[in-house]
């Protein structure tokens, strides 16, 4: 290197640090904006005034949201293939739903209403926080009532209430291959998926049953997506997983961190895999019932509070996971699971099917039945 290059290059080094100096005195919207607050409700309206203005509409760029778009139609094309997809940082860590913000944030417009459920409820952090950012950049109403919503991005549970052909279910997916729990290879797994050959998770349930007595699988059960694809529903309970088969609405799996696309479109066969002697069940809560509302034919999580202040002993009692359903359950305790479609009767998950309460006995059965 001659001794003029050399100086050329302190001279540019020198001038990229001026050049950032001088920035930093008078930094405009799209180079970050200067927070000096206070407290935090001061930052906050800072952001609401000319912060926001760097940001495009929906928060990503024009470019990514037609790059996550082009996936989604490939993964709706082949239903229960994995897609890759140009994942982009989002502000928050991976892992806490930036595939599922990607998708939902690209197809949103500013007429939709938006739904966000974090393990059932609306009312947790992480929900509340990609509600927010979905309101504050994309100008979307939202709601809590899933039968007003366009789109519903979820983690680990699909609603209680029958969703409809112009609704779009995103759902948050950790871990995308089905097939990594019998080989961690992605490089073998590609080329199984590629010769639909499911050997390898077929042995695996074998020796489930052998070890358990039946297929102890609690969450992600590996289904066959319209006798092609192996697919992971993602960590929904097997409760879940039959509301995917011959639905009404498109659902779209995204993981951010594997920067991977799938998706089931509506009228789709999805079929848990099991043998013809050890059959797909889901969940049973014999002789329980919520807490709040008493329904006995969702899916119900425990609680532990106390009911008898005398003795002061924490008991452990049931309440159902679906909050927003649960609410509408307790003002009106017979409300069907399809009360907001013109037919009656619609096959959705267990229980749905006509008489959605009897007794616990009756609804075990039913329940034994549908599985
Ligand atoms: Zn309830």
């Amino acid at each position: 290197m001659t001794e003029h290059e050399q100086t050329g290059l302190a001279d540019d080094a020198s001038a990229e640090t001026a050049t950032e100096g001088g920035t930093n005195d008078n930094r405009q919207p799209d180079r970050g904006t200067p927070i000096r607050a206070e407290t935090v409700d001061a930052a906050l309206d800072a952001l609401h005034g000319e912060g926001m203005a760097g940001y495009s509409y929906a928060y990503l760029d024009e470019h990514t949201k037609r790059e996550v778009r082009r996936a989604t139609l490939k993964a709706i094309a082949i239903p229960g293939h994995q897609v890759p997809y140009a994942s982009r940082p989002m502000p928050l860590a991976r892992g806490w739903g930036t595939g599922g913000i990607q998708v939902s944030l690209s197809v949103l417009g500013p007429d939709d209403t938006f739904k966000v459920i974090d393990q059932g409820t609306d009312g947790s952090v992480n929900a509340a926080n990609i509600r927010r950012l979905a309101e504050e950049t994309a100008n979307v109403s939202t709601t809590t009532d899933t039968t007003e919503a366009d789109v519903i991005q979820t983690r680990h549970r699909i609603p209680e209430e029958v969703l409809c052909d112009d609704q779009l279910l995103v759902l948050q997916v950790p871990v995308t291959d089905p097939l990594r729990k019998v080989d961690p290879s992605d490089a073998a797994n590609r080329k199984r998926h590629a010769h639909r050959n499911y050997g390898k998770m077929w042995v695996h349930l074998y020796e489930n049953v052998v070890e358990w007595g039946e297929i102890n699988i609690g969450a992600s059960y590996p289904t066959m997506v319209a006798g092609r694809y192996l697919m992971s529903p993602s960590p929904i309970p097997r409760w879940d997983t039959p509301k995917l088969d011959d639905a009404d609405h498109l659902s779209i799996f995204a993981a951010g961190r594997e920067a991977r696309i799938y998706a089931v479109p509506p009228n789709t066969r999805v079929k848990p895999l099991a043998f013809e002697d050890r059959q797909f069940t889901v969940e049973r809560f014999p002789d329980r019932a919520c807490h709040l509302c008493g329904s006995e034919d969702t899916f119900l999580v425990e609680l532990s509070e106390t009911r008898d202040g005398s003795d002061g002993r924490f008991q452990t009692c049931y309440v159902c996971n679906d909050t927003s359903f649960c609410e509408k359950r307790h003002s009106d305790p017979d409300r069907p699971k399809d009360h907001h479609l013109d037919r009656e009767g619609v096959d959705w998950g267990p229980g749905t099917p006509d008489v959605p309460r009897t007794t616990a006995d009756d609804a075990a059965s039913e329940r034994g039945e549908s599985g």
